[in-house]
């Protein structure tokens, strides 16, 4: 049997998600080719699929992504009809890593030497304060610790009050920055990463969603 020794276009690693940016991915940026609106800011101690342990485990560092479509992941840059990239010829550094069959490239720049958002914003911009100030009142430092108090057998009333607070001040930062910037949804997501009520997950956790008021609610068991 002949083993793999280049791509066969099949897609799945398109599929299944778009690239980290790297430092060597500054000047597709810089030339146009990827702007703030085909990024999503993966924010450090986010919930995030772990392509190499399989697991969903908090983000060790702020990650900058290729967006995917809608709900899905696959990247915004994936023409599914003709199992090509719209920008092959620009691809970021971990696109021309990535080789299915020998993945020890991928390996050796998975999670270092990440671009963040300072990287890929100016300090005077005007955003950049709401950044600051939004990542400092919704870290996951702070929510992490929340959402476990959540298994433990009687978890505190005030637990859910604070998880529903800081998920309600999450939107509310991001809608003030909305009105006043007259950011698209694309902009958010890469000033502001995905918001809480979607990132923090939990067996026993529920969320129902009125208006732009956020109610959780907490099932008895797992
Ligand atoms: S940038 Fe191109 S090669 Fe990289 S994941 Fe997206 S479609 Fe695939």
């Amino acid at each position: 049997m002949q083993l793999q020794q280049h791509c066969q276009r099949c897609g799945t690693c398109c599929k299944n998600g778009g690239p980290i940016l790297h430092p060597e991915d500054l000047p597709l940026v810089r030339k146009g080719i990827l702007s703030h609106e085909n990024l999503v800011t993966i924010r450090k101690g986010e919930p995030s699929f772990n392509p190499f342990t399989g697991k969903v485990e908090p983000a060790s560092r702020e990650m900058i992504k290729i967006a995917g479509k809608g709900a899905s992941w696959e990247c915004l840059f994936y023409d599914a009809g003709q199992s090509a990239c719209t920008i092959h010829a620009d691809r970021p550094l971990e696109c021309r890593l990535l080789q299915c069959w020998d993945t020890r490239g991928i390996e050796a720049a998975s999670g270092k030497d990440c671009l963040g958002r300072f990287d890929l914003v100016a300090d005077q911009d005007l955003v950049a304060d709401r950044i600051r100030s939004h990542e400092q009142q919704c870290s996951y430092a702070r929510a992490l610790p929340l959402l476990e108090q959540l298994s433990s057998p009687r978890p505190a009333e005030t637990t859910l009050a604070a998880l529903t607070d800081l998920m309600q001040l999450d939107l509310l930062l991001r809608d003030q920055a909305v009105s006043a910037l007259r950011l698209s949804l694309q902009q958010e997501l890469f000033y502001f990463g995905r918001p809480l009520f979607q990132t923090l997950q939990h067996p026993r956790l529920r969320v129902a969603m009125s208006g732009a008021s956020i109610r959780l609610e907490l099932a008895c068991s797992i």
